[in-house]
């Protein structure tokens, strides 16, 4: 579904990623782990059309969208719920949610949608006419991935979802990803967490400055010495 050819991106002249290349199959949950400075927002934020890649290819469903805007990407079903989660504070629960499914593809969807999202987040069902400033953390995280759910992603790309939050709404979060993947979609875990992503992502890449320095099944990550000095910055 996604493949990533060598890219490089950064900002201004500092370049970031160098040469990544990565690969989801539709169905996948894929994780990305790094740790602070790894580049992980800026790879998400290359493959959601936020930052301009200066080489490589990004290709989605076989198709390139490497100069397409980020609009395009979210009517393609390229959808990120960024870090810190972005809820527009000053409105509803519910405005928020129609705001996530205003492309043309997800417009006529909204009804079925919402329904969705709020079978998926009751919490959300409650509070639906709350300033989105007022929720609590884990809540912001569920109403960001319900945001992203209205432009009915196809590949969801969760920025540090567990960022802030305490271990039960941690927990909660990840039982509604692993809901999501037990459905079908297809998603990108990033995180610095690297024993809960593990426990939840098939297959994982480990960044390291900007360079992909492991990568393979859960278990192979693990217990690859790599991981371990990608995070420790040996
Ligand atoms: P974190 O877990 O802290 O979010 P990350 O792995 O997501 O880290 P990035 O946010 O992609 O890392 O940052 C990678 C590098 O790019 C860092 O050196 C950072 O200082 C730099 N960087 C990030 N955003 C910008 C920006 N807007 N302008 C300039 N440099 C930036």
């Amino acid at each position: 579904m996604l493949e990533v050819e060598r890219l490089v991106a950064g900002y201004g002249t500092v370049p970031v990623l160098h040469e990544v290349s990565l690969t989801l199959k539709a169905g996948e949950i894929v994780g990305l782990l790094g740790a602070n400075n790894a580049g992980k927002t800026t790879l998400i934020n290359a493959l959601s059309g936020m930052v301009t890649p200066s080489a490589g290819r990004i290709l989605f469903d076989g198709e390139d969208v490497t100069h397409l805007s980020a609009k395009q990407r979210v009517e393609a079903g390229i959808v990120q719920v960024p870090e810190g989660r972005l809820v527009f504070p000053e409105m509803s629960v519910r405005e928020n949610l129609l705001l996530g499914g205003i492309n043309a593809r997800a417009r006529a969807q909204r009804p079925q949608q919402m329904d969705r999202v709020l079978d998926l987040f009751p919490r959300l069902q409650e509070r639906l006419g709350q300033a989105a400033g007022t929720l609590s953390g884990g809540e912001q995280q569920m109403l960001a991935i319900g945001r992203g759910l209205m432009a009915d992603a196809k590949l969801l790309m969760l920025d540090e979802p567990s960022l802030g939050l305490s271990p039960r709404f941690v927990q909660y979060i990840f039982a509604i990803v692993d809901r999501l993947h037990a459905e079908g979609l297809t998603i990108l875990l990033v995180e610095q967490n690297l024993n809960l992503t593990l426990r939840h992502a098939g297959r994982c890449y480990v960044l390291e400055r900007g360079h992909v320095a492991v990568e393979g099944t859960a278990d192979v990550v693990k217990n690859d010495p790599r991981t371990r000095s990608a995070y420790l910055g040996l």
